[in-house]
């Protein structure tokens, strides 16, 4: 992590919104705080790297990422304990993700002092925008895309990089009735599934509004040849609790984004004594396994609900369910995790960066 300080225009707004607005279980993604970053890639190089008021940015039609879809993100947290100082929950991962994903779209990379130390401004520029409600949290969405002005398929020449901050309530996640997907798939070895490029997402909308006509709230991802092969459960990666081990897909086929809260949840579970396998599961194994009583707990991890369990699998008509009140690895893990963020637990592993 570098300390060096970068040179950041700085425009303050005239006034803050901060006393309109109620932070109090505010909902998801709609509210923004004061300020912005910005930075623009041009000639080979990052320049005009300011943070100024949040605000709306003018696109030519013909503007490259419209069209051709070069455009990544990333999603972060930052809490404030009760002194009253800000913390980002293991930025260096996301930065790190940030630019393998920017490098598989054909994007240039983000130095270290845009993206860690211009974070870093704008977060201290906003702290009052933290909630310092429990389970209330400052989420960070930096993101990047392609601004030619050239409507030839070919890497665009410039970007724009932005980070915009958004204060959240408690994400309370019901448990998931989830289909096991067998038809559309996410991501195939050698494409852009470890990515988090916004074609992803929208990629995946269809296979999922599908099954939430039939009372489902999420799919739950498999291979593109066999369909049965596990990848992840909507937004999130995905565990199993199976004869007390804990088991989840692993990365090397590049077709599952590497979760941040995931390799969180694995440090916990061993540091709490549990063993866990990352490796290949397919839906055949858990069918089995279910039916012969091992199947404990079968959950999502990600930076939003951090840990969301899973009520029903449903495989061919089949429907796996489980008793989320009784989930000990889940609870043990999820609590430990906000032991860890809101301070009562110590942070071993320094995940907590100080703003
Ligand atoms: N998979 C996908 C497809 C996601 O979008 C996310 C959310 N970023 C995750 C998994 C979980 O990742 P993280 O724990 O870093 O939020």
């Amino acid at each position: 992590m570098t300390d060096t300080s970068l040179e950041i225009a700085l425009t303050k707004v005239a006034k803050s919104r901060l006393q309109d607005t109620n932070l109090e279980n505010i909902p998801f993604g709609r509210v923004f705080t004061d300020h912005m970053l910005e930075a623009d890639y041009e000639n080979g190089e990052w320049k005009n790297v300011s943070i100024k008021p949040y605000q709306s940015i003018s696109l030519d039609p013909s503007l490259a990422a419209l069209h051709y879809g070069q455009a990544i993100f990333e999603g972060i947290k930052a809490y404030k304990d009760d002194d009253g100082n800000a913390y980002i929950f293991r930025p260096a991962d996301n930065f790190k993700r940030f630019n393998n994903s920017a490098v598989r779209m054909n994007m240039p990379e983000v130095p270290e002092e845009i993206f860690m130390e211009g974070m870093r401004q704008l977060i201290s520029l906003d702290k009052d925008w933290i909630p310092s409600q429990a389970e209330h949290s400052l989420y960070i969405r930096p993101f990047m895309f392609a601004t030619d002005q050239f409507l030839g398929v070919r890497p665009s020449a410039t970007y724009k990089f932005l980070i915009i901050l958004s204060p959240t309530g408690p994400y309370f996640v019901n448990p998931m009735r989830i289909a096991v997907e067998e038809k559309y798939t996410r991501a195939a070895p050698g494409g852009v599934g470890f990515a988090k490029n916004a074609g992803n997402y929208g990629g995946s909308m269809y296979a999922v509004s599908r099954v939430q006509k039939d009372g489902f709230d999420q799919v739950l991802w498999t291979d593109a040849f066999e369909h049965k092969w596990l990848q992840e459960v909507g937004m999130m990666n995905v565990f199993f609790v199976i004869d007390g081990k804990a088991v989840t897909p692993s990365l090397e086929e590049g077709t599952i984004l590497e979760g941040v809260t995931r390799a969180s949840v694995i440090s916990v579970l061993q540091e709490q004594g549990i063993t866990v396998d990352e490796r290949r599961i397919s839906i055949d194994e858990v069918v089995e396994a279910y039916k012969a009583g091992k199947v404990s707990e079968v959950f999502g991890t990600g930076t939003a609900a951090v840990i969301a369990p899973i009520k029903e699998l449903n495989y061919k008509g089949f429907a796996m369910t489980f008793d989320t009140n009784n989930y000990p690895v889940s609870t043990g893990v999820k609590k430990q995790l906000s032991d860890i963020r809101e301070g009562r637990a110590a942070d071993n592993n320094g995940w907590m960066w100080k703003v």
